[in-house]
């Protein structure tokens, strides 16, 4: 399949935009907006975005449009015409950093226990690039897997894109992870994620992943991988250098005994109707890999309920599995992109309603929160009054996996925490959990966040 005539990747950045062909086809507000959003927020597409996905005759509202590229109102007006003032004016550098700053402080950059919980510890010591919030499941932040092929505008990994993250969440080599498996024989999955791992050579991604197939490692059952390359550069698996190699690499993992799960985020269906995406689906699965597609509901991006059956059936005519519906999380341009719960249950129930058997594998919409993943089943009226039905998928506690609870229905909450129980009780049964300390426990703090990933299952 490598064939000199094939586009080889290469990214466009804000500095850079003004080269891609598409240039002239943006008139000054949104070129405009890109200079300035993307001082605050990352930036980048490359020429399968540019050419094979965005509908350049709907701009700006363009579903893939939307997705990658930075519009104004991502910032708060007064942020906005701050920060264009001070460009326009031709303010000193410095200023503006601070200015840019103050903007990114504001948009919630590290949610609550980002740096402390769920990192693991090998002999008293934290290990990096690692995180354990599930028991079966371990996340591997490999160094070199901490890009995109493109960035998503909603994106809570948007910190570490623009450098802001001080603290290093990635791992150089795998023996860490290794060591920790070791140890940990309830472990079954190792998901690797980023960023997205794929943007790494087959030959680097091998260093990580070849170790994990040790002989005494047999309780990793499951080797997955977050990725959004299935969409943004599905030339990844299909035409690239080391396409046939990357292949090769999943059928020695699947050779070993094991199953190599691709998690592909996939947010709007044209992204797997362009026919090199097909190719890349039809070629993961004849390697012998799984391929489970997930992405979060986005205001602006994907609120039909038809895009998400039309994702759903192709994926499932092409062999893939619907696995979740994400909540939008809280934190970047969240104002611009978030859905109320309420609407986000219709979204679903919608679109889950419209498709066969097959691809109602798919739970959701699914709330990555702190103590779990939570699910908003219904909107039902018990003892006269309308609750939020609502159970955990998955859980830091496993005791807590699929107790139905309640709370009160509320049409503007968009997240857990802005949730409250149900009855007149003062709080979660998960609020008791007798881990937490007194100050969590108060209801307020209790329900903050932690950034995992939509992607990260
Ligand atoms: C979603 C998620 C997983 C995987 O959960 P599954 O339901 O098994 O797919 C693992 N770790 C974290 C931190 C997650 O958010
Ligand atoms: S959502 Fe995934 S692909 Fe998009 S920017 Fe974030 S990590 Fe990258």
């Amino acid at each position: 399949m490598i064939d000199a005539g094939h586009p080889k990747f290469k990214p466009f950045t804000s500095q850079t935009m003004k080269n891609a062909p598409q240039w002239s086809l943006l008139d000054a507000e949104h070129r405009e907006a890109i200079e300035i959003v993307s001082r605050v927020l990352p930036f980048r597409v490359n020429s399968h975005v540019l050419d094979g996905l965005i509908d350049w005759s709907d701009v700006p509202d363009d579903p893939i449009y939307r997705l990658t590229f930075p519009h104004r109102s991502m910032l708060r007006v007064e942020e906005y015409a701050a920060l264009r003032g001070l460009i326009r004016a031709g303010a000193r550098e410095n200023e503006i950093e601070a200015i840019v700053r103050r903007i990114r402080m504001r948009m919630n950059p590290h949610p609550a226990g980002q740096t402390t919980d769920n990192v693991p510890e090998l002999n008293g010591a934290p290990l990096h690039g690692l995180q354990h919030k599930y028991r079966e499941t371990v996340l591997f932040f490999p160094s070199a897997g901490q890009s995109c092929h493109a960035y998503c505008t909603f994106c809570f990994r948007w910190p570490q894109f623009v450098g802001m993250d001080e603290l290093k969440f990635d791992a150089r080599t795998s023996d860490g992870l290794v060591a920790y498996l070791r140890q940990n024989p309830s472990i079954t999955d190792v998901l690797i994620t980023g960023g997205d791992p794929l943007v790494m050579s087959a030959r680097v991604l091998a260093k990580y992943i070849e170790p994990l197939l040790a002989p005494d490692l047999e309780h990793v059952q499951n080797i997955r991988i977050g990725t959004k390359s299935v969409a943004y550069w599905p030339q990844r698996f299909v035409t690239d250098p080391d396409a046939d190699e990357l292949l090769r690499l999943f059928e020695k993992v699947v050779a070993s005994g094991r199953n190599l799960a691709l998690m592909g985020h996939y947010n709007h269906p044209r992204e797997i109707q362009h026919p090199i995406a097909q190719q890349a689906v039809r070629r993961i699965i004849s390697a012998g890999a799984s391929l489970r597609i997930q992405a979060p509901l986005i205001r602006h991006v994907n609120e039909d309920p038809a895009d998400w059956a039309e994702l759903w059936t192709t994926a499932v005519r092409l062999g893939a599995v619907p696995y979740y519906m994400f909540v939008e999380r809280d934190t970047g341009p969240r104002e611009y992109f978030r859905l109320p719960l309420a609407r986000a249950y219709e979204i679903f129930r919608a679109a889950y309603r419209a498709v066969s058997g097959l691809a109602r594998t798919v739970r959701g919409p699914s709330m990555s929160a702190h103590p779990g993943k939570v699910v908003v089943d219904g909107v039902v009226e018990l003892h006269g009054e309308k609750v939020f039905a609502l159970q955990f998928l998955q859980a830091r506690n496993p005791d807590f996996v699929r107790r139905p609870f309640y709370a009160k229905f509320d049409p503007d909450a968009t997240w857990l925490d802005e949730l409250v129980p149900a009855f007149g009780e003062n709080r979660f049964f998960f609020e008791r959990d007798a881990r937490r300390s007194p100050v969590l426990d108060s209801p307020l703090l209790a329900r903050s966040r932690l950034p995992v990933a939509w992607m990260d299952a």
